[in-house]
């Protein structure tokens, strides 16, 4: 039986995804072996990379002058790859905002290949908010802008997208797909896929084209953006089942109606269990208000020796894996895309009635 899955990653996946899946995996498309069996450079796989690619283009209105970058490494690969393919170009420094555990990671790996601003910080609250926008200043030589629109552990989201000169970069990867983004404000954005697109060992990157040209001249070429565009994300053997069960989730994505419909589903998903636990003296959320994740709902209980029953009882209930990121404790409920409404509504009815019985 599947239950209601809260992981912050990798993540629950659309059930009508796993069973076409399940379905095809013998005997994909007639050719008598599974997706996972063919050559990359088959037709059929083919096929399945370039239809990949103008789903995800179809979804996100990505312009004509981006390349749709299919990648390996994840996220973190990125962290490196970006400081690689962009200090080339004369500036060797970045402006990065620090808002949590992503953030920081990403601004470490940077400080080895260059100097790192940074223009913002919300380590004074303990990264519950993010920061005003009017409470920093971009550098004037910078190579690029770094943020993080939203954070998985600490579950803060961005407001409100930075407006710099730099070309601006984003780490989407529990964000991207749940609601539509102005591409053409970004010069890079990338995401692991196994929070809101499919399984993880792939990762996405959406690039200006004109960004191809400022890589630092020794760049590994594993790394370089250029050699993934120019070899349609084949340069070496990519993750072929997990860019095929991405491709599924863009497809469904498509059929529920697109990011539209996936931002008002999760404003609804969200709002939900935030109404829930701001009503609450039991319960608590950490977050500032106005930076709340719509994706990841970190929350307290005011007992917090309560915390081994509560997670214990949740999971026997048929909820899984609420369990804060280590660093933090309490909980926390990722609510993505492939998490329904359902979802949410038992989990709600589960801490109404815990707190019935223990508050
Ligand atoms: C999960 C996550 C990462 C790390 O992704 P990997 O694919 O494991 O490298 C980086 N940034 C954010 C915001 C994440 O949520």
């Amino acid at each position: 039986m599947r239950k209601f899955n809260f992981c912050a990653g990798p993540a629950a996946l659309p059930e009508p995804v796993l069973r076409q899946a399940q379905e095809e995996l013998l005997d994909w498309q007639g050719v008598g072996c599974s997706v996972m069996e063919v050559s990359h450079r088959s037709p059929e796989f083919t096929t399945v990379a370039e239809e990949a690619e103008q789903d995800l283009r179809d979804l996100l209105c990505i312009p004509d002058n981006y390349k749709v970058l299919f990648l390996q490494g994840g996220a973190t690969g990125q962290f490196s790859a970006i400081p690689w393919n962009l200090f080339g170009a004369g500036s060797k420094s970045a402006d990065y905002i620090h808002t949590g555990q992503w953030a920081e990671k990403a601004i470490k790996e940077a400080g080895r290949f260059g100097e790192v601003n940074v223009v913002a910080s919300s380590e004074d609250r303990n990264f519950s908010y993010a920061p005003a926008a009017d409470a920093w200043r971009e550098s004037k030589d910078a190579a690029y802008f770094h943020y993080t629109p939203n954070e998985t552990i600490g579950g803060v989201e961005f407001p409100y997208i930075p407006e710099v000169n730099s070309p601006l970069v984003a780490d989407m990867s529990s964000t991207i797909l749940s609601q539509p983004i102005p591409v053409e404000k970004y010069g890079f954005i990338y995401a692991g896929a196994q929070k809101n697109i499919g399984p993880s060992g792939i990762a996405v990157g959406i690039v200006r084209d004109d960004l191809l040209d400022r890589s630092l001249p020794d760049i590994p070429r594993s790394l370089s953006w250029k050699v993934a565009a120019e070899g349609q994300s084949m340069d070496n053997t990519p993750p072929t089942f997990a860019w095929y069960l991405s491709g599924l989730v863009f497809k469904w994505l498509k059929a529920q109606g697109g990011v539209e419909a996936m931002a008002a589903l999760s404003q609804k998903k969200s709002q939900m269990l935030y109404d829930f636990l701001d009503r609450s003296d039991f319960y608590s959320s950490p977050v500032a208000v106005e930076s709340r994740s719509r994706m990841n709902v970190p929350f307290v209980l005011a007992d917090d020796s309560l915390d081994k029953l509560f997670l214990k009882e949740s999971e026997e209930a048929g909820l899984l894996a609420l369990k804060g990121h280590r660093s933090v404790g309490g909980m926390r409920a990722s609510l993505y895309n492939a998490v329904p409404l359902e979802a949410v509504e038992a989990l709600v009815s589960f801490m109404a009635d815990f707190e019935q019985r223990n508050g």
